[in-house]
């Protein structure tokens, strides 16, 4: 491993959560506000990935009175061992859930809504029918709001993004999640050149803004997160997110290392470096941690012609 390691005891314990280092200890947001965002999800009967995922920052994006929806289902179909989403019988596709969807979102007053699924390898469109219901809803009936996607791989079925971008999602997000060599244990149903071909078809459909994102902590090196980087800039993907890794219950892979947060500054650069608009690289960065601010910088930045330098 190149760079410093910060493999320690700690990061291949038992439990790969304790003794967290200080910088990984989430901030909390308003206990009011992360209420009524809980209580107008359970009145919708709608799903977050930020509860199902257990993500850090849950306190703080439901304290801002932001969500990220989690459609068609809580169940997966696929066994990533990072996640914390539950694999087995994936429910039936609940045609109301777009509606329902973006009544929550009104009432929560967001003005960027993102969304994202678990993976339905069961469907014969991997639920990009679904995914463009729920976006052409949210037009319908929040046209002030921009939305974005986050969506599975769809089994590498061109119709089925051109399906998902023919409905006009602002942003295209879709996670490679790790480094190529490190698949087939971390995601051993994915492939890392599909995700690759379906941000290149992304970036050439038009869509305003392709993102992507990434965890640190899996096993990978520093060599190895800079060359992704450009890996994927060179595919056409503008904006990434970079967070740490952290074990989201005991069956799920040990942490490997805790970076430090100046590293991810060093990630950034590099990023910057190779040619993207936008990276967002922290402990707790999740890719859709923030991702209304994201979206802002980018478009204020391309409005004002002043494409950002490494090291701004
Ligand atoms: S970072 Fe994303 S997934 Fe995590 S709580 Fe915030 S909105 Fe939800």
């Amino acid at each position: 491993m190149t760079g410093r390691d910060h493999r320690s005891a700690d990061a291949a314990g038992a439990d790969g959560r304790s003794r967290l280092p200080p910088w990984l200890r989430s901030p909390q947001g308003s206990a009011a506000s992360g209420r009524a965002v809980r209580r107008r999800l359970r009145a919708g009967s709608l799903s977050t990935v930020c509860e199902e995922a257990r993500c850090p920052n849950i306190g703080r994006c439901f304290g801002r009175g932001t969500a990220t929806f989690l459609v068609l289902g809580d169940r997966c179909t696929r066994c990533c061992a990072f996640c914390n989403i539950l694999r087995g019988e994936p429910a039936p596709v609940d045609g109301d859930e777009p509606a329902r969807l973006v009544a929550a979102a009104g009432e929560l007053n967001l003005d960027h809504v993102v969304v994202t699924s678990v993976s339905r390898d069961d469907l014969a469109d991997g639920g990009a029918a679904h995914f463009a219901a729920v976006v052409y809803a949210l037009r319908a009936g929040l046209p002030a709001a921009t939305v974005e996607v986050l969506v599975p791989d769809f089994g590498g079925r061109r119709e089925s993004l051109d399906a998902v971008l023919a409905a006009r999602p602002d942003v295209l997000n879709h996670n490679v999640e790790t480094v190529a060599r490190l698949y087939p244990r971390v995601r051993p149903q994915a492939d890392f050149d599909r995700s690759l071909r379906l941000l290149e078809r992304a970036r050439r459909s038009g869509v305003s803004l392709v993102k992507s994102g990434f965890m640190v902590g899996l096993g990978e090196d520093d060599d190895e997160v800079r060359a992704l980087l450009a890996t994927l800039a060179w595919h056409g993907v503008q904006a990434v997110t970079v967070g740490q890794y952290l074990r989201p219950r005991l069956a799920a892979l040990p942490v490997a290392r805790y970076v430090e947060p100046e590293r991810f500054e060093d990630y950034r650069e590099a990023g910057i470096g190779a040619g993207l608009e936008e990276v967002l690289a922290g402990p707790l960065v999740r890719s859709s941690y923030c991702a209304d601010d994201l979206r802002r910088r980018v478009l204020r930045r391309r409005l004002s012609g002043s494409p950002l330098q490494a090291g701004q």
